[in-house]
């Protein structure tokens, strides 16, 4: 997707081989122009694939994750990273190892919000190792509804996430996917 590409060279920040910061437009300061264009994005490139909701982790995913939804006219549905003290029957729970900090928490989804009869699509700002969006899908399979695709803001190449993802058959789409990064060097596929 041009115009996040564009945004990407422009204002992110590659603090090392590994991690970029996009602090000023997706994760910190939320650019909400460009989050609309994402979701319609999304939205087309899924369109037709019987989409019932969104699945976003929470909190870096929920507003790329809403506008998709907005513009397919579906729900979201945000995954929680800990859980609720008022939403404690019937929950979906998870442990998912997180990239950038290194530590686990549990990602935990209300039953009663999903059923067999949906087919979600999992919205993410970023793929790495894939453990996140892994985790998304334990939840939704445990829930027995099904997995339409995996929508990427950015992809890092260089990661195993995506091949981990369509070892087992999963579609992923990134608007984004960058080849290499290293001391200010952002270099995209
Ligand atoms: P994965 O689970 O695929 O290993 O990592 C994806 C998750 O880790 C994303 O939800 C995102 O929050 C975080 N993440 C992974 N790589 C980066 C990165 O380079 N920059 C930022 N800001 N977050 C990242």
């Amino acid at each position: 997707m041009k115009l996040l590409e564009e945004k990407v060279l422009k204002e992110g920040i590659a603090i090392n081989e590994n991690i970029l910061k996009v602090d000023g437009f997706i994760n910190h300061q939320v650019d909400p122009a460009l989050m609309k264009a994402i979701g319609e994005d999304f939205a087309s490139h899924f369109e037709g694939k019987g989409i019932t909701k969104v699945v976003t982790i929470e909190s870096s995913g929920i507003a790329p994750a809403l506008m998709t939804a907005s513009a397919m006219q579906v729900p979201l549905l945000i995954l929680k990273k800990s859980p609720s003290k008022v939403l404690n029957e019937n929950m979906y729970q998870t442990i998912v190892t997180s990239y950038t900090k290194g530590t686990s928490y549990e990602l935990t989804l209300a039953g009663h919000l999903i059923n067999e009869h949906d087919h979600v699509l999992i919205i993410d700002d970023f793929l790495a190792n894939g453990e996140a969006a892994t985790g998304a899908i334990r939840l939704i399979r445990k829930a027995h509804a099904t997995v339409a695709g995996i929508g990427i803001l950015i992809e890092k190449s260089f990661q195993p996430g995506r091949a981990k993802l369509e070892e087992q058959g999963f579609f992923i789409y990134s608007q984004v996917r960058v080849k290499k990064l290293g001391k200010d060097l952002i270099e995209l596929a």
